[in-house]
Parts: C-alpha cells; sequence; structure tokens
C-alpha cells in the first residue's frame, strides 16, 4: 500500500487561508484515498521549534490536531496521527542524511535563504530542517507529499537524496513522486492563494501583524465578519473576477465560493456586473461567519482525550515503521 504523507506546522493559530488551502484540500485527498492509501499526517513539532512559537507547543499540538478533526477527516485505521518528536527515528535518520547530503545542495534552498535573511544569527535548525524533512517522508516510504509550492524544492532534494542512498547502499528507500506528480494527485492545477483583507495583491500569512489583514480560525465569527466588511477593494465600482486588476474583489468571490462549497465560476455568474460592493461583501461575511461558527462547534466537541487516543495508536505505528527502516539505513553504514 503506498503512504501520502502530510504535515502542518503548529506555531499559532491558523488562517482562514491555511484552512481553504491547505487543511481542507488535505482532509478531502484523505478522505478520498484512506481506503486504498496509508494516510501519515504528522504534527512536525521538531520543525517548529526552528523558530518562534505563539502560546503553548503543546497547547497548539492538540489545537492542531483537532483542526484536521473538525474539518472532516474520517480517521480509520489507514489513517495514522503522529507528533514528529515522538518518533525519534526521525532525528536518527536526519543525522545520517546529513552525512550524505553536501553545502552546495542545501544552500540552495530558497526557503533557508529567505528563512536566513537578515538574520545575523540564524539558527542552524533552519538550515538543515529540509534534511529532517527527508527523513520524515524517507522513513515511511511516501509516495505523495501534498504541500505548497514554497516546498517543492524540498522534494526534489528528497527525492535526490533517496536516489544516491539506493544508488550507494542497494534499494533502501522509495523515492517519492516528482514534484509535477504531486500536483497532478493533489488534482489542483492553480493553488488557492487567499489574499490579505486589506493588502489583496499579497496573500494572507499568519505572521502578518495587522489583526484586520486575516481571519485565524478562533475569531469570533461577528468579529470576522466586520473583517470582511472593511476588506479593501478597488473604485471600478463592478464585481469582476479578475486577481490582477481587483483583486479584493476577486478574493471576496474566492472565499464566498470556497466557504459555501459552491464552485467558483457559478459565484461569478452570480455576482458579476453588481455595482454595490457592500451587498457582496454582507454575503461573504455572512458565510464566513456562518463557516466559523459551525467549525468552532465542532472544534468545542473534540475532547483532549480523542486526540491523544489517536496520538497513542499513531506513534505505535509511526514508531514501528519507521525504526524498521532506520535500521536498514543503519545497517547501510555498518553501524549495526
Ligand atoms: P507564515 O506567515 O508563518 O509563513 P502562512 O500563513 O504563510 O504563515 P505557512 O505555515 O507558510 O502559512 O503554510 C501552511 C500551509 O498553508 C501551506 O500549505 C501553505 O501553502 C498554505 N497557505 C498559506 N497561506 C495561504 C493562503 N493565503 N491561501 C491558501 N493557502 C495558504
Ligand atoms: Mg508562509
Amino acid at each position: 500500500m503506498k503512504t501520502i504523507l502530510t504535515g502542518i506546522r503548529s506555531n499559532s493559530v491558523l488562517t482562514l487561508g491555511n484552512y481553504l488551502g491547505a487543511l481542507l484540500p488535505m482532509v478531502r485527498l484523505a478522505n478520498k484515498h484512506s481506503a486504498d492509501y496509508n494516510i501519515n499526517i504528522f504534527v512536525p513539532d521538531l520543525h517548529s521549534i526552528i523558530s518562534d512559537i505563539d502560546g503553548d507547543l503543546r497547547e497548539n499540538i492538540v489545537r492542531t490536531i483537532k483542526y484536521y478533526l473538525a474539518a472532516g477527516l474520517e480517521a480509520n485505521d489507514n489513517v495514522h496521527i503522529y507528533r514528529q518528536s515522538y518518533v525519534p527515528a526521525h532525528s536518527e535518520l536526519c543525522w545520517i542524511l546529513n552525512c550524505i547530503a553536501t553545502m552546495g545542495e542545501t544552500s540552495r534552498m530558497i526557503q533557508y535563504k529567505e528563512k536566513s535573511k537578515g538574520q545575523e544569527s540564524c539558527n542552524v535548525g533552519i538550515f538543515d530542517y529540509p534534511i529532517l524533512m527527508a527523513a520524515d517522508i524517507l522513513l515511511y516510504d511516501a509516495t505523495y507529499v501534498p504541500i505548497g509550492e514554497d516546498q517543492f524544492q524540498h522534494i526534489e532534494l528528497t527525492r535526490n537524496l533517496a536516489m544516491r542512498f539506493n544508488h550507494k547502499f542497494g534499494e533502501i528507500f522509495t523515492v517519492p513522486a516528482k514534484t509535477a506528480d504531486q500536483i497532478k494527485f493533489m488534482g489542483v492545477s492553480d493553488g488557492i492563494r487567499i489574499r490579505d483583507l486589506l493588502n489583496p495583491e499579497k496573500k494572507m500569512s499568519k505572521s502578518t501583524k495587522a489583526e484586520n489583514s486575516k481571519i485565524l480560525l478562533d475569531d469570533d465569527p461577528a468579529k470576522a465578519a466586520k473583517k470582511i466588511m472593511s476588506a479593501t477593494t478597488d473604485s471600478l465600482a463592478k464585481v469582476k473576477f479578475d486577481m490582477f486588476n481587483q483583486p479584493g474583489v476577486s478574493n471576496l468571490l474566492q472565499i464566498r465560493a470556497l466557504v459555501s462549497g459552491t464552485p467558483l465560476q457559478e459565484v461569478i455568474s452570480e455576482w458579476v456586473g453588481e455595482t454595490r460592493y457592500g451587498t457582496l461583501k454582507r454575503a461573504v461575511a455572512d458565510g464566513v461567519a456562518q463557516m466559523l461558527k459551525e467549525f468552532q462547534d465542532r472544534m468545542a466537541n473534540i475532547s483532549d482525550e480523542q486526540v491523544y487516543d489517536l496520538l497513542e495508536k499513531g506513534e505505535k505505528y509511526a514508531n514501528e515503521v519507521a525504526n524498521a527502516k532506520l535500521l536498514e539505513a543503519q545497517k547501510a553504514f555498518h553501524l549495526r
């Protein structure tokens, strides 16, 4: 059985953009394939500590797992939920991979360049995390790793490390699918990018300081509605889906479609030509408020015990699989 592996960092509360663009599509993909794939959903807590954390990491982790469940993840026997740091093989394999990766290829990572830019004392974790990511993937022979475009380069690095290892020591690791095949598998031709509400030329990001730029999943629904009402639009006074010239209005249409589960084209035909932006905003605000209310009600009904039960099961499975793979890698180096 092939494996689909995914994770999302738990450094803070997620935004509506993270939910609509990453979490929800992932949950749909998992539900679609969980009869004939292993679905590994892990919380990359060791990746969290390379940067700042809002709040308490342990609480954030429990909340993230609840997000998946509240988004509709059907947890059956093929779905494995685990915390990275509870499976020590990740760190162990990372070290072994460090010793076959080169400074040249690791220094070329765009994420590293961006994240370390302007930081006088960038921590080594920021440099090394793509190798840890390779270990996260290779330990489970994962074929598909649905992630955002900013991580594609790391998939290529993982593929190269796996091929190098296999070439030297025999077929130990499954080489994950090429980026193009990952995209095909995810079924997204053009990734969804929810825009910043105040500066719609940019995407919505959880690290943006301005409160009214982003909607957080734990925002009070009425407060979230107000943020939509105060979103930046334009002075053309005619609704049209045109991300380039009318990004604010187009973003509202996009959000309206996603929160109501209506195809974007349908929402566009309903609103195109409307001259009162306030009417569109009201409809979007109501849709967002309703979605958030339902989501938050589902969150409230998931207990911590439920999460810990899933983790206990998932971590037992993950340790078995990962330790077996690690042993093969250790034998290759005559460590065992
Ligand atoms: P940060 O500001 O810390 O970079 P972020 O909001 O950009 O936070 P990430 O942690 O970088 O979030 O990404 C988590 C996931 O959410 C990724 O899969 C990413 O592609 C997706 N994502 C992030 N922002 C958006 C957005 N505005 N619309 C759709 N998907 C998004
Ligand atoms: Mg980001």
